[in-house]
């Protein structure tokens, strides 16, 4: 994709604004007051780049972040007041309280999803200011903390602060590049495009935001205890200013939610302008106005922000760099020694554990889920040996997609067990079956359309190890085995592609491809046939068969019967709720309670060949299967 190649540039860009914001107050030393609009100008990038962590990456939006600059204020404020300490050595203290604070709080709100957090934080933050009134005896009340003056000559006042704010606001735009880099950064984006499909590929999307939490507020506190030191004076009301949390906002929308250098672009504009109508609009008053019209200007003009703005307008003028997709949906088959470690690798994983080929892997006991007054499953039993190619089928309503999501966790069963390679399963969260090996896809694909090809299939996660999570996602040994599974389904050359712009059958691959990245045992494809045109259908079919001899397990859910006549065995048949037969294909062909509930006339014994609604249709599909099989 372009963006990966603009990179670069961009990197370019904000090195040589870099080196002329260090060697600005060397060619002007004695202009205290720029110098004072730049370094504020740092400190909101900071506080506008960590916010984007939490905010922009994950999607989880604080409205009480400037909490952390206050909470860094006054432990520095305190620590220098009641130890004689000069602020500038506990300011990473300042940055550790803002950890430990958040780290508390986020345990207790991002444990749960949506929008109660927009509301906590806000409410924290006010809190914050409360506690600050009220611990007279730590934080001297409303009489506020006066510290010590800078040691330095005051000719000099705002260099020293304007090179600190520089060095961390550089140390916060590295950080917050590695974190994009890093498959915790990867899980984030997942988490705000799909939370719940981010949690059935391993995505332990509690620990995720907690962390992404906690690391959006170390800079902010270390910035605030510098900021002690820079005011020489706080108090409750300055320190936990709702403002401070809407300008920090305000900044990073204007830039660019969730792009890198968005947020410090952002607040450079905001910063100056706020300046600007300070000196010249008649101060804070007008400030408050300027920042409504702002956000609104901003919210209804520039969703996307300035950064990503920008980048679709050089786009669309130089459409020579972009690839565009080959909708055609050819493929490209990868050479065979490609995948052959992966196939071993899967082999490897498959032989590993307790239950040996055609035994039981997955055993679903007596399970039900009611929708109100619906019953969709209905205290049903179902079995998966292992190294089998299992068929659930069945009319459409008949629950089959609602048992998928009650064995990966997307919800709970109402009643009953789910037993899984020998444990119990149905009380786990969704990552926790992911990192056991059960791997599922969507009967509606969920990619995440804003990641590349590649970075979807980085994303899942096999296990619960912090290396794993902190491991590379855009070089490295997880990229390249990104690449690989790509190559196993044919589509190693859209790894750069945004996801939303392949064909629906090709994101149906992809996601097998992100599944595998599972190491997976069992797989469950709901509707893998769906749409898919009969090209890719044969491509998709023998992926199918190589990871099934690989010892991958799976259970298909699927309406194309010829294809589930020539691909699985046993085949278990739906009927509202629960199974209503079972066996080898050719029994399940003549059944005639099956003939009754769901295949239909089409299929009796006496006719050959032709299946149910729209008979000709399958048929071709299926003659083109065998074909692209052989
Ligand atoms: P199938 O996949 O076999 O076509 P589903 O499991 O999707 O069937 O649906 C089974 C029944 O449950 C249908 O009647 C459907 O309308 C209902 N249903 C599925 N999901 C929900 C839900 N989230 N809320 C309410 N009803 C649902
Ligand atoms: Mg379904």
């Amino acid at each position: 994709m372009s963006r990966l190649r603009a990179l670069p540039r961009a990197h370019l860009i904000a090195g040589l604004c870099l080196v002329v914001l260090v060697l600005y107050p060397v060619v002007n030393p004695w202009q205290p007051y720029p110098q004072g609009v730049m370094l504020l100008a740092f400190l909101l990038a900071i506080q506008a780049s960590s916010w984007n962590i939490i905010s922009g990456y994950a999607g989880y939006i604080s409205l009480g972040h400037s909490m952390f600059l206050g909470l860094g204020s006054y432990t520095v404020g305190v620590l220098a007041v009641r130890f004689g300490v000069n602020p500038l050595w506990v300011a990473p203290l300042g940055g550790v309280t803002a950890v430990i604070i958040a780290v508390l709080i986020g345990s207790v709100v991002l444990r749960t999803r949506g929008h109660a957090f927009v509301i906590i934080t806000i409410a924290m933050l006010l809190a914050a200011q409360i506690f600050a009134v009220n611990l007279k005896s730590i934080t001297q009340g409303s009489d506020g903390i006066t510290l010590e003056l800078p040691f330095w000559d005051r000719d000099f006042q705002n260099i020293p602060f304007y090179y600190v704010y520089l060095i961390l606001l550089v140390l916060t735009v590295l950080f917050s590049a590695w974190i994009r880099r890093t498959k915790f950064g990867t899980g984030l984006v997942a988490i705000r495009e799909d939370e719940g499909k981010a949690a059935s590929i391993g995505v332990n999307t509690t620990r995720f935001k907690i962390v992404a939490y906690a690391a959006s507020s170390f800079f902010i506190g270390m910035a605030g205890g510098v900021y002690a030191y820079y005011l020489s004076f706080i108090n409750p009301v300055g320190s936990f200013a709702i403002l401070g949390s809407v300008t920090i906002v305000l900044a990073t929308l204007t830039g660019g939610r969730g792009t890198l250098y968005g947020p410090v672009i952002g607040a450079f504009i905001v910063q100056v302008v706020s300046e600007a109508a300070t000196v010249y609009g008649g101060g804070s008053q007008s400030r408050v106005l300027l920042f409504g019209l702002a956000l609104m200007v901003v919210v209804l003009f520039l969703p996307k922000g300035l950064l990503p703005t920008i980048e679709a307008w050089w786009r669309r003028r130089h459409p020579e760099e972009v690839e565009y997709t080959d909708q055609t949906g050819a493929l490209s088959r990868a050479p065979a020694t490609t995948t052959e470690r992966v196939r071993a690798e899967l082999a490897a994983v498959n032989a590993e554990d307790a239950i040996a080929p055609g035994e039981i892997l997955l055993d679903v006991r007596g399970v039900s889920k009611r929708f109100g007054g619906l019953t969709a499953v209905d205290n049903a039993g179902l079995t998966v040996r292992k190294g089998t190619i299992t068929a659930l089928i069945g009319p459409n309503g008949s629950g089959k997609t609602t048992l998928f999501n009650l064995i990966s966790g997307g919800m709970a069963a109402d009643s009953g067990e789910i037993w899984f390679d020998g444990r119990r399963i149905d009380g786990m969260r969704p990552w926790r079956r992911g990192h056991l090996g059960l791997g599922r896809t969507y009967q509606v694909t969920r990619l995440f359309k804003e990641m590349t090809v590649q970075e979807n299939v980085v994303a899942p996660l096999p296990d619960s190890r912090w290396r794993t999570m902190f491991s590379d996602a855009v070089g490295g040994h997880e990229a390249a085995r990104a690449r690989e599974l790509l190559d196993i389904v044919g589509l190693g050359r859209f790894a750069n592609q945004p996801a939303g712009a392949l064909s629906y059958g090709q994101q149906k691959l992809v996601e097998l491809a992100q599944v595998l990245m599972l190491e997976p045992k069992l797989i469950l494809l709901d509707e893998p046939a769906g749409g898919v045109n009969p090209s890719l259908l044969g491509q998709l079919t023998e992926v199918i068969r190589e990871l099934n001899r690989s010892g991958v397990t799976f259970l298909i859910v699927e309406h194309n019967i010829p294809l589930v006549l020539d691909l699985c065995d046993p085949v278990v048949v739906f009927s509202h709720g629960a199974p209503i037969a079972e066996g080898p294909p050719e029994r399940i062909r003549t059944d005639p309670l099956v003939l009754d509930a769901y295949l239909g006339d089409d299929w009796r014994p006496a006719e050959d060949g032709a299946a149910d609604e729209g008979a000709g249709e399958s048929d071709r599909t299926e003659t083109a299967t065998r074909e692209a099989v052989q």
